[in-house]
């Protein structure tokens, strides 16, 4: 993303500038979205500038593709999208008439309007720019501006576009950086980000702060409290981040550049969202991954772990975890690319997780990954894939298992506060 237009600062110098976010439970229903009203005139009434960015409301989003794929099982990117960026819009207004009512003035604007510019990938745009002057404006007549999340507008073919699941979450850290706001406060339905989800490890903690770096592994790993476009946009613009309740007053998480404390391992994430496609008894000779991993980053398909197997009697095995969305694609290719080459077979399994383990500390604490591997084989669980990063260790176990794999992992690693060394 670039910020053409620069810094904004808003005026008076003294008083702050905050986005809010506010998820798809926040405004679920008519006293929620008086709850989330009150809240932004609160702080609007305190002196400070308030953007906020809501999302659809309840599963408003699931609901709108559910109804897309009962009316037409053919795939409409452009049309999908105009549907899905009506259930913020909902919201967006619904915010503002109840901003309105407690006496404070207050603007609506979709995503287009607020000048989100985006790549033209319907479903998947990422944010190329933010032309923000109608956003301004609306702040120096002294309004809040509600906006509606996870969309814009390609400025090519001036259709709208959406942002991914959990997109809001971008929009609202993008537009932070484009204002120059004071930070973003990301407001949901649990208290803050979780040493692991709170609603699988009932032993799970709060936590104080984590870094972008490992809450970008974590979110990229599975954490789905926040989506990883925005802690890229919170990294690469030093904007911080609170992740907290819309329920109550309490501190959440605040992600950061630096935390106070190096954790070794901070957190714990499950992803069940992905398959695994295994291509056998290929030839081992060069070239043969760039003939497999080619068509499939040509046909956007977004690669996570490979795995290459010692080669026996010539050939290797090769698998590779994908996206669950886009396993047709990925299982067609790798056939053709099969057939091609004249390896052995292609098999997919569908019920695979990935499940991690995040902490800066373990760019200088070593043992953390044999420890992972023996707490995981005394449950019996079995490993198929691993993959690692300076913070993070990934293990692909069995689907039915991975909720058992992060509370065992969770008390083994010492996050339930009982650490077995
Ligand atoms: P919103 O609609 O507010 O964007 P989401 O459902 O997208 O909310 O994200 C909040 C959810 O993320 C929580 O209800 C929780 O179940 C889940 N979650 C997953 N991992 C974590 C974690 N490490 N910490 C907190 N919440 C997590
Ligand atoms: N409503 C969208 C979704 O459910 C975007 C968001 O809530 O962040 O994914
Ligand atoms: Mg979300």
């Amino acid at each position: 993303m670039v910020l053409v237009e620069g810094v904004y600062t808003y005026t008076p110098a003294s008083m702050a500038l905050v986005v809010h976010k506010y998820g798809g439970t926040s405004v679920a229903d008519a006293a929620r979205i008086r709850n989330v009203a009150s809240r932004i005139v609160e702080v609007h009434k305190g002196g400070d500038g308030v953007v906020a960015v809501v999302s659809a409301m309840g599963r408003r989003t699931d609901e709108l593709l559910a109804l897309a794929q009962d009316v037409s099982d053919r795939s409409h990117p452009r049309e999908l999208d105009m549907l899905l960026t009506a259930g913020e819009r909902v919201t967006m207004a619904l915010v503002a008439m109840a901003i309105e009512d407690l006496g404070v003035p207050a603007t609506s604007f979709t995503g287009s309007q607020a000048g989100i510019l985006t790549t033209g990938r319907h479903g998947q745009a990422e944010i190329l720019e933010i032309r923000a002057g109608r956003v301004r404006d609306g702040l120096d007549q002294g309004k809040v501006v509600i906006i509606a999340g996870f969309q814009g507008v390609d400025p090519n073919s001036r259709d709208v576009t959406t942002l991914g699941r959990g997109g809001s979450d971008a929009t609202a850290v993008a537009l932070a950086a484009a204002l120059g706001a004071d930070r973003c406060e990301i407001f949901t339905d649990v208290d803050g980000v979780y040493t692991a989800d709170p609603r699988v490890v009932a032993s799970a903690t709060k936590l104080d702060e984590v870094t972008y770096e490992e809450m970008l592994e974590l979110a990229s790993a599975g954490a789905g409290v926040l989506m990883p476009r925005s802690v890229e946009f919170g990294r690469r613009f030093t904007i911080p981040i609170h992740v907290r309740s819309s329920f109550h007053k309490g501190e959440g998480t605040w992600v950061k550049e630096e935390t106070m404390e190096e954790a070794v391992v901070r957190g714990i994430a499950q992803n069940s969202d992905e398959s695994k496609v295994t291509v056998y008894q290929v030839p081992d000779t060069p070239g043969v991954a760039a003939s497999l991993f080619e068509p499939l980053a040509a046909a956007g398909v977004n690669v996570d772990m490979i795995v290459q197997n010692v080669s026996h009697d010539g050939t290797t095995d090769i698998s590779f975890t994908v996206p669950s969305v886009s396993i047709a694609t990925a299982r067609d290719i790798a056939r053709g690319v099969a057939a091609s080459v004249e390896a052995g077979g292609v098999s997919i399994d569908e019920s695979i997780a990935k499940v991690s383990v995040v902490g800066i500390g373990m760019k200088t604490e070593s043992g953390i990954a044999a420890r992972m591997f023996r707490l995981l084989s005394d449950q019996g669980i079995n490993i198929q894939m691993i993959s690692t990063s300076p913070i993070r260790i990934s293990c692909v176990i069995a689907g039915d298992r991975v909720d058992e794999a992060v509370r065992t992992l969770h008390s083994g690693l010492g996050l339930d506060g009982e650490d077995p060394q």
